[in-house]
């Protein structure tokens, strides 16, 4: 198994500077013994204007076999057989990544106390593998590397036999990838990428490969088109790890989304004048009617215990502490951004054993099922299903109406007709950067129709905010109320 990097550079930024961020001199061949067998690192070109560094991994088939079969000692024979006449020794594959994971470690992570601005900045790079076994070919190495900044992304298939060429491609394809990037983002993608190509499942997936492929996919997989594949591929199809990691990778995806969000909030707020403004004439802000509009919903239910889903900074629960009849509420948001504001508005760290008792922060995707969210009396999302896109909204559907199931449940959104009414919005814009869409009166409700269909819950409507007699209130509402219990359908 062989792998290549190679780089081009000038006397102010000599190619040999490559050594300093491998952590390897150009100067001296080393080898390293991994666990699949020796690794060698040797450098066949090292000038100022080019250099390359080869890694060079020498498989021990016969200590593969001893681990693929783990500490027993059984397994069929012809099994046995199989694993030594396999195409590992030569391939480049999980074993490789695991290599340059061992021999390049520092590199990995980005660290180079020598050069560090080096190390932060893209270089020229050409990386080559002569045989990569390519599961979907040629054609899935371009859309997996096609994303990740190469300015090429070359896989040429390797013929079976180069005298038979009527036999046709062999599974393996030459890799070149050229382009400017950071080293260590370039390793990193390799690191994740050849064994999903490879997509051979002898290697032993531990849980801790989540961590592992999350460290090594930071900054690159969480906006990957093929992030579902080279999930699933990576952690060898166990579709327990891949949820969970790709629930995580969702997480990171919000969260990034979400720090833009919380900032246009906080622009936003500056230009609001403050909440506690003494002058007791004022109107109420559209957000402290949406406020009394929910608390009054949910006493209505009668309900005691209240998820509030994308708790946002926490306004609402602030609200719902204030009221005793609520006994347990609990904020659900992506963002530990808000959640950390929230925390603090509502003074967590200072409340009495017996107040905290009564409210819990949590992190959570509401795009994924979650047991926890299980057995409250109502769930509130308040402004947030505008949020995410349309695509994702059946996901959060099903997580709220079908698993966690509260009896009541209150959703709030813009009603996009109104928008002509706002005097400072321009026409046909939204009404925050980050809504990925806005309803009007009839779509609002054609949806909230469906999903008590489809879950057994009936929808009442409330208005909230003036009602104007052509385009309806600002802010529309909807009450479900789950009607299969009553029904006599026991949980
Ligand atoms: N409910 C609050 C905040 C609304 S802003 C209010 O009415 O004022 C929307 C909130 O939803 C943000 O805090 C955002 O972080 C959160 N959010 C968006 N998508 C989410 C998701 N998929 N899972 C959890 N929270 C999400």
């Amino acid at each position: 198994m062989f792998l290549t990097i190679s780089t081009t550079g000038t006397p102010e930024r000599p190619a040999t500077d490559l050594g300093y961020l491998l952590h390897k001199h150009p100067d001296r061949a080393q080898t390293f013994s991994t666990s699949h067998g020796t690794a060698h690192v040797v450098y066949p070109e090292a000038s100022v204007e080019r250099c390359t560094a080869a890694l060079l991994l020498e498989v021990d088939p016969v200590a593969l076999v001893r681990r693929g079969k783990g500490k027993g000692r059984g397994g069929a024979p012809d099994a046995a057989l199989a694993q030594y006449v396999n195409d590992r020794p030569y391939a480049a594959s999980s074993l490789l990544a695991v290599a340059l994971s061992t021999v390049f470690k520092s590199a990995l992570r980005g660290v180079c106390a020598a050069l560090p601005e080096r190390a932060e900045s893209p270089l020229p790079l050409r990386i080559e593998v002569p045989a990569v076994p390519a599961r979907g070919g040629a054609e899935l190495v371009g859309k997996l590397f096609g994303p990740l900044g190469w300015t090429s992304v070359d896989a040429q298939p390797v013929a079976l036999d180069e005298q038979f060429p009527q036999w046709g491609d062999s599974r393996y394809v030459q890799l070149v990838l050229e382009g400017e990037l950071r080293l260590a983002d370039a390793l990193r993608q390799l690191y994740v990428l050849l064994p999903v190509l490879d997509d051979a499942k002898h290697y032993w997936v531990a849980p801790d490969e989540v961590d592992k492929l999350l460290r090594a996919g930071e900054g690159w997989l969480a906006e990957h088109p093929e992030q579902k594949l080279i999930t699933s591929r990576y952690l060898a199809r166990r579709w327990s790890l891949t949820r969970q990691a790709m629930e995580r990778l969702e997480l990171v995806r919000l969260a990034e989304a979400d720090d833009i969000e919380v900032e246009a909030i906080d622009n936003a707020v500056e230009e609001i004048p403050a909440e506690s403004d003494e002058s007791p004439k004022k109107e109420p802000s559209l957000a402290d009617q949406r406020r009394e509009a929910i608390l009054r919903a949910l006493r209505d239910a009668g309900a005691s215990t209240v998820l509030d889903l994308g708790c946002g900074q926490g306004q609402l629960v602030q609200a719902l502490l204030k009221d005793v009849r609520f006994t347990h509420i609990v904020g659900v948001d992506v963002s530990v951004r808000a959640l950390t504001i929230a925390s603090r508005r509502l003074k967590l760290d200072r409340m009495s054993e017996r107040q905290a008792a009564r409210v819990t922060l949590t992190q959570g995707a509401l795009t994924y099922t979650d047991k926890r969210l299980k057995g409250y009396d109502a769930a509130v999302l308040s402004e947030v299903v505008e949020h995410l896109d349309l695509p994702r909204l059946p996901a959060l559907e099903y997580a709220v109406f079908g698993t966690a199931r509260p009896r009541t449940v209150i959703v709030t959104t813009p009603n996009v007709e109104y928008n002509v009414r706002w005097e400072t919005l321009p026409a046909g814009h939204v009404r925050h950067g980050d809504h990925r869409f806005e309803w009007t009166r009839e779509e609002f409700r054609a949806w909230a129709e469906q999903v008590g269909v489809r879950h057994g819950y009936g929808v009442a409507y409330v208005p909230v905010g003036p009602d104007d007699p052509e385009v309806g209130p600002p802010t529309q509402m909807a009450v479900f109320t789950d009607n299969t219990t009553k029904e006599g359908k026991t949980a």
